[in-house]
């Protein structure tokens, strides 16, 4: 008499595990699915929602017109040439009576091409004479790629955001103060 049953070949085993497999993972994500569903969405639906940035979030860089020398060394340290400054020569009369006539540089174009800009700050960190600082303001988006180069004008319009520098920790030194 010969044996009715018959037992699974290794191929049958093989395919059986991974289907079971199979089976396991997708409850697995459907639980995932079914857990997150009742969750409160953690997405904040802009613009209509808007959330704060932190208060010295890189949002944008201002220009502190008055203070900047035209010196060109935030130009020449962007790594993406991205600041485009152009100036001009002019004589001043001298500070003191007797004294020299002065020749200061004005400042003609100082513009930043955000659609380049990486937000590395480095040209924040290189102003000798803090010209450039950064703002939380982050809603300046345009419709063309185009229109992300800002100029002076509006680039000073942003320093009125820049928020107040903490005072320095107990010990720090002010860059260049006199002991
Ligand atoms: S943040 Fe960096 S990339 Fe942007 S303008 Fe400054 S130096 Fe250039
Ligand atoms: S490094 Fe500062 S002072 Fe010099 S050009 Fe740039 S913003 Fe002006």
């Amino acid at each position: 008499m010969t044996d009715t049953h018959s037992t699974n070949s290794p191929l049958e085993a093989v395919a059986n595990s991974a289907a079971a497999k199979q089976v396991k993972g997708m409850l697995g994500g459907l639980g995932v699915t079914l857990r997150t569903m009742f969750k409160p969405a953690v997405t904040v639906q802009y613009p209509h929602e808007k959330e704060a940035p932190p208060t010295r979030a890189r949002g944008v860089i201002a220009l502190k017109e008055e203070n900047c020398t035209v010196c060109m060394l935030c130009a020449r340290s962007c790594p993406d040439w991205c600041i485009y400054i152009e100036g001009h020569k002019e004589k001043r009369p001298a500070r003191r009576e007797g004294g020299r006539e002065r020749t200061v540089s004005v400042l003609d174009r100082f513009d930043i091409d955000y659609a380049l800009c990486m937000y590395c700050g480095i040209c924040v960190e290189v102003c000798p004479f803090d010209a450039l600082h950064w703002s939380p303001e982050f809603e300046y988006s345009e419709p063309s790629i185009a229109h992300l180069l800002h100029d002076k004008d509006r680039l000073g319009e942003w320093e009125a955001t820049v928020p107040v520098a903490e005072p320095l920790e107990l010990g720090a030194q002010v860059k260049g103060a006199k002991k």
